[in-house]
């Protein structure tokens, strides 16, 4: 609840005690009656407006983040703006970051591990081309940010996290914001998810030395993967790739810096 309304509550029941006065009828809410009324009322609408106000504050930020560092960076499909304008992201960094949610850079979120840049996040999933019905496998579940991402814009994310302890929160962040599209695994993304393939898109986030074959065989002919290659710690090239006659054809995008995907 917001100051406006909190004030407009109390303002409410003042003028009830004046619409009763006018009427003669004082005596049915006496002065202390109304003291007591106004007093409860202050102190149950009262919590809860730090935490609109909070998510409000969120949510102007957010629309800032998404005019100026992702349209005016040259994104332009719409389901891609339309996916960073809605999902919270302070709410996947750890409570010391969450000011920070929506500032150009990648965050710690525990484990050495870090949410990438949404600017990343934009141009990553932008480059799958993604369509509705779309089934994608992510490796390297993190906070589950881009997870919630893509689920914005497909029918069904698989996302595979091989630090546990990532894994889990990032499966109860999601759940809390009620994504059902999502389906997280604790496990090596080197071997892929076989049971759920073929996939219509494949996005990697962490940084291998070559692409993992398995990851290759999962992608539907005519898929898409985006996927950072290179050296753990040095600079990677983020690559994209299209699965054509058995093979990936692929082109460099540009140039990042990812954590590196491990090996179980
Ligand atoms: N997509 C994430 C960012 C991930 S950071 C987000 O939106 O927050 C990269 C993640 O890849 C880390 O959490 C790391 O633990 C994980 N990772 C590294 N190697 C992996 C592997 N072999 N299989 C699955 N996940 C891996």
């Amino acid at each position: 609840m917001g100051c406006g309304e909190r004030l407009f509550g109390i303002l409410f029941i003042t003028a009830l005690r004046v619409s009763f006065s006018l009427q003669g009828q004082t005596r049915m809410i006496k002065t202390p009656h109304l003291f007591f009324i106004t007093l409860i009322w202050w102190v149950w609408s009262g919590p809860s407006i730090g935490l609109a106000e909070g998510e409000r504050e969120f949510s102007r930020h957010r629309e800032v983040m998404v005019a100026a560092q992702i349209v005016d960076r040259g994104i332009t499909d719409t389901h891609v703006i339309r996916a960073l304008k809605k999902v919270p992201r302070h709410l996947f960094v750890p409570e010391p970051y969450r000011d920070a949610a929506y500032t150009d850079r990648p965050l710690p979120i525990g484990e050495g591990q870090t949410i990438s840049q949404p600017y990343i996040v934009a141009v990553m999933t932008e480059a799958l081309r993604l369509r509705p019905g779309d089934r994608v496998l992510e490796i390297g579940t993190g906070s589950g940010y881009q997870a919630a991402v893509l689920a914005e814009i497909v029918k069904d994310v698989y996302s595979i996290e091989i630090v546990a302890s990532l894994g889990r929160r990032a499966a109860e962040t999601l759940k809390d914001l009620g994504y059902t599209n999502i389906h997280t695994k604790i496990g090596d993304g080197y071997k892929g998810w076989p049971q759920q393939a073929p996939f219509d898109a494949v996005i990697v986030t962490c940084a291998p030395e070559k692409i993992p074959p398995a990851l290759i065989e999962q992608l539907k002919e005519g898929g898409r993967m985006m996927i950072p290659v290179g050296r753990a710690g040095g600079i990677q090239q983020l690559v994209r790739g299209v699965k054509r006659g058995g093979r990936l054809e692929t082109e460099v995008l540009m140039l990042v810096r990812f954590v590196p995907m491990v090996a179980d």
